[in-house]
């Protein structure tokens, strides 16, 4: 198991204006609230991730065992289909933001602060797969989280989090009873080596999610 707790964050303004969707023509007052919002995040982020070198093992139609926990998913299994070693994960902005956010009375600047967790949520994710496939020599790689399909549901968490043991002592992350992560803006997953780029979104045909990573493929769908 490995922790990373040195992660660089640095957002530009530029970067988060186009995540933020606000137009060149912004208004010299929301320019300055970008600015703020930037500067007052910079010391509330505080980026972790941890990750194990799990084997996988036991398969059948529609299980298989991960690090020993057993995982019932058939498109995990189909990904997973010719695979021996898979990297388990949990990432996480920290609480410090999130509180931040919630105590705001201006439902903008929350809602901002919202979104430029998300964003370094999306830099984390980057950084950690970046480190795998630097210290591992892979090539693409793709990620899995439960709840992030029916086929796959959030339930599974308790298995993933099982993996890691104390997950709230090594990155101060844990789980509600209904599975849900706190400190919120935390993902955990299964990232493994892929030939084609794999996202749960091209399975997923839901409507206007803002999170939406990749189009829904009704034919991919269907293969799995
Ligand atoms: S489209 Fe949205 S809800 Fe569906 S898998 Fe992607 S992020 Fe999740």
């Amino acid at each position: 198991m490995e922790v990373l707790s040195n992660i660089p964050i640095k957002f530009s303004f530029e970067e988060i204006s186009k995540y933020l969707r606000i137009n060149d023509k912004m208004q010299a007052n929301q320019r300055e609230l970008i600015k703020e919002l930037i500067d007052l995040s910079a010391n509330l982020i505080n980026p972790k991730a941890v990750y194990k070198i799990a084997f996988v093992e036991n398969k059948t139609d529609i299980t298989l065992d991960i690090g020993k926990v057993q995982f019932k998913s058939k498109v995990l299994r189909k990904n997973l289909d010719k695979l021996e070693r898979v990297f388990p994960y949990i990432i996480t902005v920290g609480k410090k933001l999130e509180d931040k956010a919630s105590s705001m009375k201006d439902l903008l600047k929350q809602y901002y602060l919202e979104r430029i967790a998300d964003l370094a949520l999306d830099h984390i994710q980057r950084y950690l797969e970046t480190h795998l496939k630097r210290k591992y020599k892979l090539g693409q790689i793709s990620t899995m989280s439960p709840g992030s399909l029916e086929d796959w549901p959030i339930t599974q968490q308790k298995e993933l989090f099982s993996i890691f043991g104390d997950s709230q002592k090594i990155i101060g992350v844990s789980l509600t009873n209904s599975f849900l992560m706190i400190p919120k803006k935390s993902v955990s997953g299964i990232y493994f080596p892929t030939e084609i780029k794999f996202h749960s979104c091209q399975l997923c045909p839901r409507k206007g999610c803002i999170e939406r990573k990749a189009p829904y493929d009704p034919k991919l769908a269907e293969k799995y």
